[in-house]
């Protein structure tokens, strides 16, 4: 039997998410990524003494629509911790974070499990830390740093030890990147770390109850990595235990190069943090009238923006599933579909139609470039006149798909496309005849089986005619005039 049988792995996630405020957690500065090294400190975020950190009350509304999303409880009182720790990207000497008093505790994330069906992940907790600077090692003779990111606010969510496998873990990490990012609180941009993740890995015998030891690997920075990761360290402990050994409680770094997680040097992971209350922080209040606005004004979420789409709009779930798991992509999918209007009927025709460009060439277009829909060249407008020109005739199905290549190639407008290229399609029942007329008349031995009631030889004088017109040949007049042509003849 395959060791990996008997165990099941257990893995608890820790995730923060850079929040998307405008300043710092406890000063003025921008808390915008990028920009010049050390262009957005001040003394506070520098950690200078005899400063005062100020706290920024946007970080306490992100973390409530985070908590209220996701059915946290809400502590009406909240408490700063100082977690103490040395490191040169950490000037003040220790990180302001909450400890035994978070702002939110409980709530659940629900994932689809593979092989269908609804799983809850129940979270111990969410609470509010700042971040800290970056130490840039890529130069031989230096470290240098950019403290930049040191006093950005970060969210940290902390999931109980209840994902099953390394495929749920990817599944779980998903859904908080949907959420942050419907939220309107992170950006959820992995490869640049506003959203980050750390695992904690343990492995049991199927069913036992108690937990095993367990490591804690980190420096997954996408969605593969952590899978891949999680996948290597579960196979490692399950390997290690079937073979009479036990796991050691450590700090593992994953290597995406060589495919291996290694321990951190045992210097870095020893950690004492001596937390305890930041005393120049007043205790985090929250009264319900602030959590009733919060709530009130959440954004519509993933699951309800799905819904509508399934009942308002008549789309089929599976599509409504494609569409909201990106918020830009459902965004882009609604603007085009209302710059493209339309009615009762015509509305949910035009969903589909709009839909159906989008889970199939936009999105195709996207992954094959690896970009993000914020980045496509084509507008929801310039794609709802596109859908436009077929709804009304002036381009058939087959050409759209060429327009359409054009306009990511180009970005220009779908009807300067058209025109350049002379693709407009043509319905004018004289020059649709004449080219009827030839394809029947090369084609005498078809037209026979046609008349004999072979009815499948019709699509090869679609098939053929079309080919005349080079594709531009409205299908509708095509179908009527070799129907009414061929029926003559009999
Ligand atoms: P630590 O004291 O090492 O920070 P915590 O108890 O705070 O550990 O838990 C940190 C994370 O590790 C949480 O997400 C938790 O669910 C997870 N975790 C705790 N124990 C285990 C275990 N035995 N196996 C897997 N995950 C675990
Ligand atoms: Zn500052
Ligand atoms: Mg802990």
């Amino acid at each position: 039997m395959n060791p990996g049988d008997a165990y099941e792995p257990v893995i608890g996630l820790e995730v923060h998410a850079q929040l998307l405020t405008q300043t710092k957690a406890f000063c003025g500065c921008s808390a915008r990524f990028g920009g010049e090294p050390n262009s957005n400190v001040c003394p506070v975020c520098l950690g200078m003494p005899g400063t005062l950190p100020v706290l920024n009350v946007k970080l306490v509304e992100f973390i409530l629509r985070m908590g209220l999303a996701v059915g946290s409880r809400i502590a009406p009182r909240s408490v700063f911790a100082r977690k103490n720790y040395f490191y040169p990207d950490l000037p003040k000497g220790y990180q302001i974070s909450q400890h035994d008093e978070p702002i939110c505790t409980g709530g659940g994330i629900d994932i689809d499990v593979p092989g269908g069906g609804k799983k809850r992940i129940a979270l111990t907790r969410i609470h509010m830390e700042e971040d800290a600077g970056k130490s840039l090692h890529d130069l031989d003779v230096d470290t240098l740093l950019d403290l930049n990111r040191c006093g950005v606010p970060l969210i940290e969510i902390v999931s109980e030890p209840a994902i099953g496998s390394p495929r749920e873990a990817s599944l779980y990490l998903s859904r908080i990147r949907q959420l942050v990012t419907y939220l309107g609180i992170c950006d959820g941009n992995m490869e640049e770390g506003s959203l980050r993740c750390d695992a904690n890995v343990s492995v049991r015998l199927r069913g036992a109850s108690a937990l095993g030891t367990k490591t804690e690997v980190k420096n997954m920075n996408s969605f593969r990595n952590v899978e891949r990761a999680l996948e290597f360290e579960v196979g490692r402990q399950v390997r290690l235990i079937a073979d009479g050994g036990t796991v050691v409680q450590e700090t593992l770094l994953w290597d995406a190069e060589r495919n291996i997680a290694f321990p951190m040097r045992s210097k870095e992971e020893a950690h004492d943090y001596r937390y305890f209350p930041d005393p120049d922080l007043a205790a985090v209040t929250v009264d319900e009238a602030w959590i009733g606005a919060v709530r009130k004004a959440l954004p519509e979420l993933p699951e309800t923006r799905r819904d509508r789409f399934i009942t308002g709009l008549g789309l089929p779930g599976y599509d409504a599933d494609v569409l909201t798991a990106e918020k830009g992509v459902a965004d882009y999918f609604e603007e085009t579909l209302a710059s493209l209007g339309g009615e009762g009927a015509g509305r949910a025709q035009n969903a589909k139609a709009v839909s159906n460009w989008v889970m199939t060439d936009v999105l195709r277009v996207l992954s094959a470039g690896k970009t993000s829909v914020a980045e496509f060249p084509v507008s929801p407008a310039r794609l709802a006149s596109m859908i436009g020109l077929i709804v009304d005739g002036t381009i058939s199905g087959k050409i759209a798909k060429e327009v359409f290549e054009d306009m990511v190639a180009t970005g220009e407008d779908p009807r300067a496309i058209v025109e350049r290229k002379g693709l407009l399609q043509v319905s004018d029942a004289g020059a649709i005849g004449r080219a009827v007329d030839g394809v029947i008349a090369s084609n005498m031995p078809q037209v026979q089986k046609y008349l004999g009631g072979n009815e499948k030889v019709f699509a090869f004088f679609v098939g053929e005619t079309m080919k005349i017109m080079k594709g531009k040949g409205n299908p509708k007049v095509v179908n009527e005039v070799l129907r009414r042509k061929l029926d003559a003849l009999g």
